[in-house]
């Protein structure tokens, strides 16, 4: 796969690879998806010796001395979320001064090491699509990220029986991304159920907010729209504000008419969204479905999908 800014596969390419994928054999199904969608495409994040590597949040540091990292939820939290983004603390763990720097939106997996993904450099010749002769002087280069790299992400599939309509339970080839037609972006997929997701997103939900009351907060795994956070936040949450890990803008191309989206601003993978919990727990469903399913609109295409924190 050839190396654009990312070196994990949003929703919006794994929903493009699958539904191709589907496309040759099942172009009515495919269809009635794009029309009426009913599957939720998260990201799928590199993994790598067991360990999943997903956006880090804006607090936390890493000092540029000694290479310590310091996680600051927790202080953000006691402090009731008035440390700031762009304000790291001034002490390292190990005593440097003004050395801290925030790895916001770095991939991280749970012991804050960041992701360092294998490359490989792919050389190919430019084709002469009269004579089908190579070229001369046309000699491209790729950095590629390396076969072997693995990914993993949530399909969630609102009608229960889409995906096997489609035709994409199991083990399949895929092409991600660009190049394919020189043999690039070739990738395995295997599509497995989980039947307790949803149980389990709720015990971590019930967990979360047990070490953030009175708040909860929520990380944008996918470029969110931050409006419709604030709009669509139900009784017993109140809002509190965003922290962004940056800016993302948004854009694609469409699967059915092959014409270019619209580009949206987004924040980027990693902001960090507060609410406070009033009384009552009726908002708990509200953070199951945006954490499962994402806010709508776009939801569809890999953005506004969050997950639950807790320091
Ligand atoms: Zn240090």
């Amino acid at each position: 796969m050839i190396r654009n800014e990312e070196v994990y596969l949003s929703g919006a390419t794994v929903r493009g690879a699958l539904l191709t994928a589907a496309i040759s054999q099942r172009r009515d199904q495919v269809s009635e998806e794009v029309d009426r969608p009913h599957l939720v495409f998260h990201p799928a994040f590199p993994i790598k010796n067991g360990s999943v590597f997903k956006p880090a949040h804006p607090f936390i540091y890493k000092c540029k001395v000694c290479g310590e990292v310091r996680d600051c939820l927790a202080d953000f939290l006691r402090d009731d979320l008035k440390i700031g983004r762009g304000v790291p603390p001034r002490l390292c763990p190990r005593g440097h001064i003004n050395t801290l720097k925030s790895l916001q939106g770095k991939l991280l997996d749970e012991r804050f090491q960041e992701y360092e993904p294998a490359f490989t450099r792919v050389e190919a010749v430019g084709m002469n699509k009269i004579f089908k002769t190579s070229e001369i002087g046309m000699v491209f280069s790729y950095t590629c990220l390396a076969p072997g790299t693995r990914f993993r992400g949530t399909v969630v599939d609102l009608s229960g029986t889409r995906l096997d309509v489609l035709g994409l339970t199991g083990e399949r080839e895929v092409r991600l991304g660009r190049g394919s037609s020189r043999g690039l972006g070739y990738a395995f997929v295997r599509v497995k159920e989980e039947p307790d997701y949803l149980k389990r997103l709720e015990q971590a939900v019930q967990l979360s907010i047990e070490k953030t009351r009175p708040y909860i907060l929520l990380k944008a795994v996918a470029p969110t729209l931050l409006p419709a956070l604030d709009a669509s936040k139900p009784e017993g949450l109140e809002w509190q504000g965003a922290w962004l890990a940056g800016e993302k803008r948004f854009s694609g191309f469409s699967l059915s008419t092959n014409r270019p989206k619209a580009s949206l601003r987004c924040a980027a993978p990693g902001s960090l969204v507060a609410y406070r919990v009033g009384t009552g727990d009726s908002w708990v469903r509200w953070v199951v479905d945006t954490c499962s399913l994402g806010l709508g609109p776009f939801n569809h295409l890999g953005l506004n999908l969050l997950e639950v924190m807790g320091p």
